[in-house]
């Protein structure tokens, strides 16, 4: 046989050589399985430290912002409803003004940090005359307006239920966030630019728009702007008719939907959206939509506010009490709704 024509001393070195090779085998394939294992661990629970690691648990992806990117810029948040007139009233029973007037103060928080300097319209929410807020935030210098708010749906969708013994109105049958813009706004174009970067911007977090706005029925058929983005077209809302500047009003979630109003009471959700707008601003900011110093434009803060911007005196804004004269008419036309809430004050 061949094999046995090898000699005893060189079977004992193949042995020797044979184990020594078996070992180092024995000892990758010991070493390679904790790797492995570390790097499943890793794989599941996220890399610490690492802010772009993707959260398992969350199903949002919130934009990481460096530097001061909205430097310069002045921005007017404007706080929905007031305290006489809240809007909405939530799954829960609490006043749409009081998620508008948190949200706020957090998203402006947001965009301090991100070097834009804010003020903030209604801040009291003692200012019921809607006409005064988009006037008001000119004359701080403001380059461009949002109105915060928080949403609702048409009256058909509402159920009851109780809640701490007390028997109040839901809908759980839409949720999600809405942008808006308005072709009367002085900028329209600007306006429409910002309202499409928000909502994209909103989008790219993992949130999603509802549609339910652009239902053909009394109170809603607003145009869609952008479906996938939620950006609709809202020509009378009165802040962004009457707002000499770029300007869009923000529908943060549906508080009469049972969980998403948990989930906007969440200071984490109202970072998001303030993040979600560092990034829309940022961009709108690069393409031009939105100038900060425009001194000599129409956007000029030197000048003096413009004329038409005071209530009109037509049979569309006289007929009310002077308590609610701006959003009166809009409520004759219409069914009570969710379009009612909007123009409320
Ligand atoms: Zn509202």
């Amino acid at each position: 046989m061949s094999c046995c024509s090898l000699s005893n001393e060189a079977l004992k070195n193949l042995n020797g050589k044979m184990n020594f090779f078996s070992d180092l085998l024995q000892f990758a394939i010991n070493r390679l399985s904790k790797v492995t294992v570390i790097l499943l661990l890793l794989g599941a629970f996220g890399i610490p430290g690492n802010a772009n690691a993707q959260n398992t648990s969350s199903p949002y992806q919130v934009p990481e912002i460096s530097g001061t990117p909205l430097q310069e810029l002045k921005i007017a948040l404007d706080v929905g409803h007031s305290l006489a007139s809240v809007g909405a009233t939530s799954a829960t029973g609490r006043g749409e003004y009081e998620y508008n007037a948190e949200t706020t103060r957090t998203i402006a928080g947001i965009l301090k940090a991100a070097g834009a300097e804010v003020v903030i319209i209604n801040a009291d929410g003692m200012m019921k005359n809607l006409y005064e807020r988009g006037p008001t935030a000119r004359q701080s210098g403001a380059d461009c307006f949002i109105s915060i708010h928080h949403d609702s749906v048409n009256n058909k969708y509402l159920d009851t239920w109780t809640y701490q013994g007390r028997e109040l109105s839901f809908s759980d049958r839409f949720r999600g966030y809405s942008v808006f813009a308005s072709t009367k706004n002085m900028a329209p174009k600007s306006s429409r630019t910002l309202a499409l970067n928000v909502g994209k911007a909103l989008y790219e977090t993992g949130m999603r728009p509802t549609l339910h706005h652009n239902e053909p029925i009394q109170g809603e058929n607003r145009p869609l702007i952008d479906k996938r983005y939620g950006v609709y077209e809202f020509t009378d809302l009165v802040v962004l008719k009457t707002s000499p500047m770029p300007a869009i009003l923000l529908e943060c979630g549906v508080i009469v939907h049972r969980e998403e109003e948990q989930l906007v009471r969440k200071k984490e959700y109202q970072e998001m959206i303030g993040k979600a707008l560092v990034v829309a601003l940022s961009e709108s900011m690069k393409s031009g939509a939105i100038s900060t110093g425009d001194k000599k434009g129409i956007f000029s803060k030197q000048k003096p506010l413009f004329p038409f911007f005071r209530p009109k005196s037509d049979s569309t804004s006289t007929t009310s009490t002077s308590e609610q004269s701006p959003e009166k008419p809009e409520e004759k036309k219409n069914e009570p709704g969710v379009l009612n809430r909007l123009f409320k004050d």
